[in-house]
């Protein structure tokens, strides 16, 4: 029997991260899966213990090092989290803002480069990131909270990983539920499709649970090489929706580049 895969998962105390480790977890015999975070206490209140984790910051590369040595994939599932400022006012656009330190820029763009090009020096063969749908889309709204153009720099960091030469999946969610997976139909894309024509107008989401299966499926499935997506689902009870099981034919539905 095969060596389980060894995989680090980035972002592992995040919402979707956390849900990857935990996939991963419950296939010991496929996976060997480490996670990388921040915070000791909030990988043990997630998980119950440290144990398997690495602890570092993504702007401080050199803490990636020893998370990464004689791993064969790589899940990054950072980002730079936009936080309201202050109570909402009647009628006004809550403000937004990121923390000191931590804009898109360091965290999207620069952050993601650092773990691509720690996991090259390290010797890693895939890299699965997640990122979002709206990057072709300059006025997308998320781009102007806390002036961050948040997805013009996870876009940049995309094309960085499509360049460095090493196996990649890119995986675009639209707006993130948190709902059950395992209960939708999904639906891959590119360039903002989906986004700017959703089939029958419906939503442009998708659960945190699904795109956590969709990163499994992608460190298993050949057909998820070296391709880019756009991911969005439709609604549990949209008429004729069929549940997806077969990610093999997913997958084959997307094209390589950014
Ligand atoms: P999330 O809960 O916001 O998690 C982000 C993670 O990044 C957290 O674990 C955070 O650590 C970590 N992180 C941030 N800065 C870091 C640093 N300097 N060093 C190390 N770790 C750092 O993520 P999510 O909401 O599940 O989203 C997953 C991905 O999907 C993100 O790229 C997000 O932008 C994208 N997306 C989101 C939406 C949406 O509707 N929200 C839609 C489409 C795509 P801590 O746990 O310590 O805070």
């Amino acid at each position: 029997m095969a060596a389980p895969l060894s995989v680090l998962v980035t972002g592992a105390t995040g919402r979707t991260g956390a849900l990857v480790v935990e996939k991963l977890r419950q296939r010991p015999q496929t996976f060997s899966v480490r996670g990388f975070a921040r915070s000791p206490e909030k990988a043990a209140q997630r998980f119950g213990s440290p144990d398997s984790f690495f602890f570092g910051d993504i702007r401080q590369p050199e803490t990636l090092t020893a998370a990464l040595s004689a791993c064969q994939a790589l899940v990054i599932l950072t980002s730079a989290v936009p936080q309201m400022q202050g109570a909402p006012q009647p009628g006004q656009r809550p403000n937004f803002a990121f923390a000191p330190g931590e804009p898109p820029e360091v965290i999207d763009y620069q952050g993601q480069v650092s773990q691509i090009k720690a996991a090259q020096a390290a010797g890693v063969e895939h890299i699965v990131l997640v990122g979002s749908m709206g990057g072709t889309q300059a006025d997308h709204p998320l781009n102007s909270l806390g002036d961050g153009k948040i997805l013009i720099w996870k876009r940049k960091a995309e094309q960085f990983l499509i360049d460095s030469g090493i196996d990649y999946t890119v995986i675009r969610a639209g707006g993130l539920l948190d709902q059950p997976g395992g209960q939708r139909e999904l639906l891959v894309g590119k360039d903002d499709t989906l986004l700017a024509n959703p089939p029958d107008g419906i939503p442009t989401s998708v659960p945190r649970a699904d795109v956590a299966e969709v990163v499994v499926q992608a460190l298993l499935e050949p057909a998820a090489r070296n391709k880019a997506f756009d991911l969005i689902s439709k609604p549990e009870d949209a008429p004729g929706a069929a549940v997806t099981s077969d990610f093999k034919a997913l997958f084959e539905q997307t094209t390589p580049g950014l």
